[in-house]
């Protein structure tokens, strides 16, 4: 019995043996090689305890060790965005930026003053982390972050306007993709829209009209997404203001992205910052933290403390507040718009905005050059494109750019494409002229080397 058992563990390979059999990468060899030795050893128990009566093959240890790696694989993965569409809500909207990382790092490997003073040592707030900096941003009262946009709008209608009417002109009427449509929200949070004015045209006599004993607020609403031309007329927001304070109801403004810079310096039309939009007399406006401001998921909410402090209150809030990687992501984004330089520098989603057509030649002309020798069955040459924003920012404005594109002699484009997306590192293109475009807008230097193992280990 002893000698059977010994003749059996002799047979079974080395891990050196079986580890070249294993394609690997470097950054996954050692990986590859532990996950051989636990298997190894889990043999050599079941052989020593009696429950293996014959050594298993080469090929069926290989075919254990590929299935455990394959368990340990994650779903939700990193891509490369190579659709040029800066804002892509299906591949996550912004990339955080580096000083992220480290402030993340920080605060949520280790305990953190989340809730707690340390001036007095009692209990603190959340969100008092942000008051300063977004009062020095945008010249605020004060702040509170919730999940997303979604959660900050309904969370102000709910407060200020449950079983009460909301104002909200017909032109304003949003759906934004994924089922976010004002009417619902105004509904969902206990409110009764009242629609005033007409799809292309609503004037302030409209809203004038509207208010009576029961309106609780009124919702001004940015049409993100779309445009209405021709023939149109919107109230201003000063007006709105005005008659919000004769009747002493709060004005919200949804403003979607949210912008703390001009981006007129990049080329784009004119939008209000924040800080304009509270001058102007907007009492709550509410913003992504993940759109044109390049910060991870949340709903900003910012305008007069009276407001606020009630929000603060509502029970709801429970149920939305954001976690402490949020807080930390978005406290760090937030400071590098202390320097506004810096924050275009260090921000990806205002980098890439940021980036001139002629540099984004030079990348493609670079990556070009890495992938031009990977098959003869691979066709590469760089393009000029456009790129977009997304995330239903500056819907009909395109920014010129580069892509490199790809074109298979043994592949349709759409089959290319299937491939491109199916790598461990899947690469997500645009088909256009039956071509593979790879869009260096969205693409960072950084993403050369994956991009070209990829591709070569298709035509391999
Ligand atoms: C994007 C957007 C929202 C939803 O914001 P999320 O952060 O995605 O929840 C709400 N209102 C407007 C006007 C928007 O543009």
């Amino acid at each position: 019995m002893a000698n059977q058992i010994q003749k059996i563990l002799a047979q079974l390979p080395s891990v050196d043996l079986l580890l070249k059999q294993i394609p690997t990468e470097e950054l996954t060899h050692s990986k590859v090689k532990e996950k051989l030795q636990k298997i190894l050893a889990e043999i050599r128990q079941a052989v020593l305890a009696g429950d293996m009566t014959e050594a298993p093959s080469e090929q069926e240890i290989i075919a254990l060790t590929l299935d455990e790696l394959d368990k340990h694989q994650y779903s939700f993965k990193r891509v490369i965005n190579a659709t040029g569409t800066i804002l892509h809500t299906n591949l996550g909207r912004s990339n955080l930026s580096e000083r992220v990382r480290q402030q993340l790092n920080e605060v949520s490997f280790n305990y953190s003053n989340l809730e707690f003073d340390l001036s007095n040592g009692q209990r603190g707030s959340r969100y008092s982390h942000l008051v300063s900096v977004i009062q020095k941003l945008t010249g605020a009262e004060d702040v509170i972050v919730v999940n997303n946009n979604a959660a900050a709008v309904l969370l102000a209608l709910n407060t200020l306007a449950d079983q009460k009417e909301v104002l909200v002109s017909r032109g304003e009427l949003v759906e934004i993709g994924g089922a976010f449509r004002i009417p619902e929200v105004v509904t969902a949070a206990g409110g009764e829209i009242v629609e005033v004015g007409t799809t292309n045209r609503t004037h302030i006599k409209d809203f004038r009209e509207g208010v009576n004993e029961n309106t609780g607020a009124l919702l001004k609403v940015h049409t993100s997404n779309y445009r209405i031309i021709g023939f149109t007329a919107k109230a201003d927001l000063a007006e709105l203001a005005e008659l919000a304070k004769e009747h002493g109801l709060p004005l919200i403004d949804d403003l979607g992205s949210g912008l703390l810079i001009d981006m007129r310096q990049f080329g784009l039309p004119y939008e209000p910052s924040i800080r304009e939009v509270l001058k102007l007399g907007a009492d709550i406006v509410t913003f992504s933290g993940d759109k044109l401001l390049g910060g991870p998921q949340a709903g900003i909410i910012v305008g007069k403390k009276k407001y606020i402090e009630q929000m603060k209150k509502n029970q709801l809030l429970r149920a939305i507040r954001i976690d402490k990687m949020t807080l930390a992501a978005l406290e760090a984004t937030l400071s590098l718009y202390l320097d506004e330089k810096e924050a275009i520098r260090e921000i990806p989603t205002l980098r890439m905005i940021a980036q001139k057509p002629e540099e984004i030649a030079e990348k493609a002309q670079t990556l070009k050059e890495r992938l031009d020798d990977i098959s003869d069955q691979l066709q590469v040459e760089v393009l000029p494109d456009d790129s977009k924003i997304g995330g239903g920012s500056y819907p009909e404005h395109l920014l010129p750019t580069f892509a490199v594109t790809l074109k298979s002699q043994t592949d349709t484009a759409d089959e290319l494409q299937t491939k491109l997306r199916e790598q461990k590192v899947p690469i997500i293109s645009r088909v256009k002229n039956e071509r593979n475009y790879l869009d260096l807008r969205t693409i960072e230097v950084a993403d050369f080397d994956v991009i070209a193992a990829e591709i070569a280990k298709m035509f391999a």
